[in-house]
């Protein structure tokens, strides 16, 4: 049975698109914006790049792979400020929206005094701009001192997640230990980056990837959607189980 301080240090670190919102190609249409603007080169870079639960640095590392262009570090950084730029405007398309029982469960987790950060690919301001778009980024600390794992702190998801722990146990003035981290998901990638640190994960199927596929994954729980989450995800926050494991 987990310790009462174990259970009040519990953090949820929440994946952005597919889990929180779905951005309808947003970041797509803006990174091919950027590559033809930077390297006078058409997207067709992207049209085959699966890219759910990708960084962001690893995707403009792929992209310049397949467009036969050397990576250095200058360039993505440069590509990705662009990026963000394009977003601005490509967010506000249409076909956005905030998944279903997001808002009311991200309401209910700010007014128990829950701890909530963000894990994602995403780079910071970029995730930003998709939660502002659906009205919930004030769910979420900004800075450098918010518990979250962005796209600056490595092109490998794991150490986005290594990232989010450490901040966690910055934040919370001892070692945030694994377990008492829950990584909320919707792709095999942010499963295994979690498990890659022991943390566990509740994987919801409102992105690109079943149930089935994403239990196949290693996700320790797994749930159709964040619709009616709260109670599971309270109790967890309490020091139960982890949310949408088979009884
Ligand atoms: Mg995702």
């Amino acid at each position: 049975m987990p310790s009462s301080t174990s259970a009040d240090r519990r953090v949820i670190l929440f994946d952005v698109d597919g889990t929180l919102v779905h951005a309808a190609g947003a970041g797509r249409r803006a990174l091919g914006r950027v590559l033809v603007s930077e390297l006078g080169q058409i997207d067709h870079a992207l049209s085959g790049l699966r890219l759910d639960g990708m960084t962001d640095r690893l995707i403009v590392r792929e992209v310049l792979d397949t467009l036969g262009h050397p990576f250095d570090d200058a360039l993505c950084d440069r590509l990705l400020a662009d990026y963000v730029e394009a977003l601005r405007d490509e967010i506000g398309g249409p076909g956005f929206e905030v998944l279903r029982g997001v808002e009311p469960l991200l309401g209910t987790l700010a007014a128990s005094g829950a701890t909530v950060g963000l894990c994602t690919g995403n780079v910071a301001e970029g995730a930003r701009l998709k939660l502002a778009r659906g009205g919930i980024d004030h769910f979420f600390e900004w800075g450098p001192d918010a518990i979250a794992g962005f796209a600056h702190d490595g092109e490998a998801r794991e150490r986005i997640v290594r990232a989010a722990l450490d901040r966690g146990s910055a934040r919370l003035g001892s070692p945030l230990h694994p377990s008492d981290a829950l990584v909320v998901g919707d792709t095999p990638r942010d499963v295994s980056a979690a498990r890659a640190h022991g943390v566990p994960v509740l994987a919801v199927a409102t992105g690109r990837f079943s149930e089935g596929e994403l239990r196949d994954a290693g996700a320790d729980g797994v749930l159709p959607s964040l619709e009616g989450a709260a109670p599971a995800l309270l109790a967890w926050l309490a020091g139960g189980r982890t949310p949408g494991v088979p009884a």
